[in-house]
C-alpha cells in the first residue's frame, strides 16, 4: 500500500503549533514508508479564512523543515490542493449521496430551529436537528427547490445503533448514532462544510492514514457515514492527545502563545521545536529526549503513541534549544543569530528609527533592547499616570488585544488606524491610551514609535506581551471578563 498522509489546516489566524505537531507525525509516517505528505489548505469557510494566513502557515512549515511533497505551490497529480478551488467537485459529489440517500435537502428556517435547539436544551437533551425535512417527499424537495427557498444539505444519521472504529491511539471507540447531528454538509451559500469537502477530498487525495488532533474524535461518526454511503475505504486514523500547559490545562489561544512565529520570534531554533514537539504523545524507545528529524524519522513507531495529554513546558523546550544552540558551529551561529535579529531587513528598520535619536553607537542596544530581545519584566506601578487608571490600563489593553486578533495584516498604517479608532470609541485622548500600550510593549513609557515597535515584534509576541501586562495589573476576573465582553461588543458596533 502506498502510505499518504496530509495536513489538512484551515487558514485562519496565525499558523498554530498544533498545525506542526499534526504535521510532523504525518510527514515522518509517509516518509517512513517511501509515501507522500499532502498539505491541503481548507478554506471554505470564506468569512474566517484569509490568503494572510494561508501565507503565513506555508511560510511556518517551510522554516520548521517540514516541507510538503503535494500541495500549494510545489502542485501534484491530486490537486487542485486548497477547497475553495474544489468546488465543483463537492457540487457533483453531494448530487452522487443525495441519490445514494446519504444526504437530504433541509429548507427549515433559522427560527425553527432556534427554537427546536431552546426545547431541546429546556428538556436536558444534546441539542441538535428532529429530522423533519426527511419526510419531505422527492417531488415537495424539487418543488421547493425550484422556487428558490434557501436550504442546506445535511448527513442522514441512522437513529439507532452505535458507531464502532479502532483509533490508531486510544483502540476502540464507540459512540451511539443518538449522539451524532445530522451535520450539514452544504450550507446555503452552496459551500461544503468542513465535514464533507474533507472526507470527500481524503478520498480522492488517497489518503491513507490521518494524524489529527482529539478534538476531532466527535466528528469520526460522520465522516465514517460519508464513506460508508459512498462504499470507499476509510483512512486509519489517529488521534493526537491536545498539548497542555503545565497546569494540565488545555493549551489555547486566550491564554498562551499558540502561534508558531510566536516561538521563532523567541528565538527558538526550529529543530529543537521540532524535537520537542516529537516527544509530546510519544517517546523514543529508550526513552531519550534530544533527537534529530532523521532519527525520529527512522524510529517513528505510531503504536508507541500515547494518548495521556502531553505538557508543552515552554522551560523544559528553552533548555532543549539551549542544548541546540550549544552544538552549533561558530560560523552557523553567527548566521542564525545575524538571520534572527537583523535578517529580513530588520536592520534597515531598526537604523532607521535609531539613527535620528541616538548620539553614541551604544544607543542602539539601549534602544532597541525590547525589540532585540525580551522586555524587563514589569509591576504594577509603572502603569501610574495622572489621567488613566489602572482600571482603563486593563481595559485598554484588553481591547487592543481583541483589536489585534482579527488584524491579519500586520502593517503600521493598519495598526495605527485601527487603535486611533477604538480610543475615539473609547472616549480616551489618543497619547492616553497609547501609555498602557507603550508599558507593556516596551517595559517603559518612553520608547522608540510604537507602531514601528509593533511591526518588528509582531503580532504574537506583541499580544503575549499585553497579556501579560494584563497579569500584571492583576488580570481579569470572570465577572470583569464579562462586563468587558459586553462593553467591547457596544464599541465594536459603533
Ligand atoms: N481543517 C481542519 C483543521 O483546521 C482539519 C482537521 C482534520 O485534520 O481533519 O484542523
Amino acid at each position: 500500500m502506498v502510505v499518504r498522509t496530509r495536513l489538512a489546516p484551515s487558514p485562519t489566524g496565525a499558523p498554530h503549533l498544533g498545525s506542526a505537531y499534526a504535521a510532523l507525525f504525518n510527514r515522518a509516517f509517509a516518509h517512513q514508508h517511501g509515501g507522500q505528505f499532502i498539505l491541503r489548505i481548507e478554506d471554505t469557510d470564506k468569512a474566517r479564512s484569509s490568503d494572510a494566513s494561508e501565507s503565513a502557515i506555508l511560510e511556518a512549515l517551510r522554516w520548521l523543515g517540514l516541507d510538503w511533497d503535494e500541495g500549494p505551490i510545489v502542485g501534484g497529480p491530486k490537486g487542485p490542493y486548497r477547497q475553495s478551488e474544489r468546488i465543483s467537485t463537492y457540487e457533483q459529489h453531494i448530487q452522487k449521496l443525495c441519490k445514494l440517500e446519504g444526504a437530504f435537502h433541509c429548507f427549515c428556517t433559522k427560527e425553527r430551529l432556534d427554537q427546536i435547539r431552546r426545547q431541546q436544551m429546556l428538556e436536558g437533551k444534546v441539542p441538535k436537528y428532529d429530522g423533519l425535512c426527511l419526510s419531505l417527499s422527492e417531488s415537495e424537495v424539487e418543488a421547493r427547490l425550484e422556487q428558490g427557498v434557501p436550504h442546506v444539505i445535511r448527513l442522514r444519521v441512522p437513529d439507532e445503533g452505535t458507531c464502532q472504529f479502532t483509533d490508531g491511539v486510544r483502540g476502540e471507540i464507540e459512540i451511539p448514532w443518538s449522539q451524532v447531528d445530522m451535520q450539514v454538509l452544504i450550507k446555503s451559500d452552496g459551500f461544503p462544510t468542513y465535514h464533507f469537502a474533507s472526507t470527500v477530498d481524503d478520498h480522492l487525495m488517497e489518503i491513507s492514514h490521518v494524524f489529527r488532533g482529539e478534538e476531532w474524535i466527535s466528528s469520526y461518526p460522520k465522516h465514517q457515514l460519508v464513506y460508508k454511503y459512498f462504499d470507499w475505504k476509510m483512512p486509519q486514523h489517529y488521534h493526537l492527545p491536545l498539548l497542555r500547559n503545565v497546569d494540565q490545562s488545555k493549551m489555547s489561544k486566550r491564554r498562551n502563545a499558540t502561534s508558531i512565529n510566536y516561538y521563532r520570534r523567541c528565538g527558538y531554533l526550529p529543530e529543537a521545536l521540532l524535537n520537542y514537539l516529537a516527544t509530546m504523545g510519544w517517546s523514543m524507545p529508550e526513552e531519550r529526549e534530544k533527537f534529530s528529524l532523521e532519527e525520529f524519522y527512522a524510529k517513528f513507531d505510531p503504536n508507541r503513541l500515547s494518548s495521556r495529554g502531553p505538557v508543552f513546558d515552554t522551560e523544559k523546550l528553552s533548555w532543549l534549544n539551549g542544548l541546540y544552540i550549544r552544538e552549533l558551529s561558530h560560523d552557523e551561529l553567527k548566521r542564525r543569530i545575524y538571520d534572527w535579529a537583523f535578517g529580513e531587513n530588520r536592520l534597515d528598520a531598526l537604523l532607521t528609527l535609531v539613527q535620528e535619536r541616538s548620539e553614541r553607537f551604544d544607543d542602539l542596544f539601549r534602544q532597541a533592547d525590547y525589540i532585540l530581545g525580551d522586555r524587563s519584566a514589569l509591576d504594577s506601578q509603572q502603569f501610574d499616570h495622572k489621567s488613566v487608571s489602572q482600571q482603563d490600563c486593563l481595559r485598554i489593553l484588553d481591547f487592543a488585544d481583541r483589536r489585534f486578533e482579527s488584524i491579519e495584516e500586520w502593517d503600521r498604517e493598519i495598526l495605527y488606524s485601527a487603535l486611533k479608532t477604538l480610543s475615539e470609541a473609547m472616549s480616551l485622548k489618543f497619547r492616553d491610551f497609547l501609555f498602557p500600550l507603550f508599558v507593556a510593549i516596551a517595559g517603559r513609557s518612553v520608547a522608540l514609535p510604537l507602531f514601528d515597535s509593533l511591526v518588528l515584534l509582531g503580532s504574537d509576541v506583541t499580544r503575549v506581551r499585553l497579556r501579560s501586562a494584563i497579569q500584571t495589573l492583576g488580570g481579569i476576573s470572570k465577572k470583569q471578563r464579562k462586563i468587558l465582553d459586553r462593553e467591547w461588543q457596544g464599541l465594536s458596533r459603533e
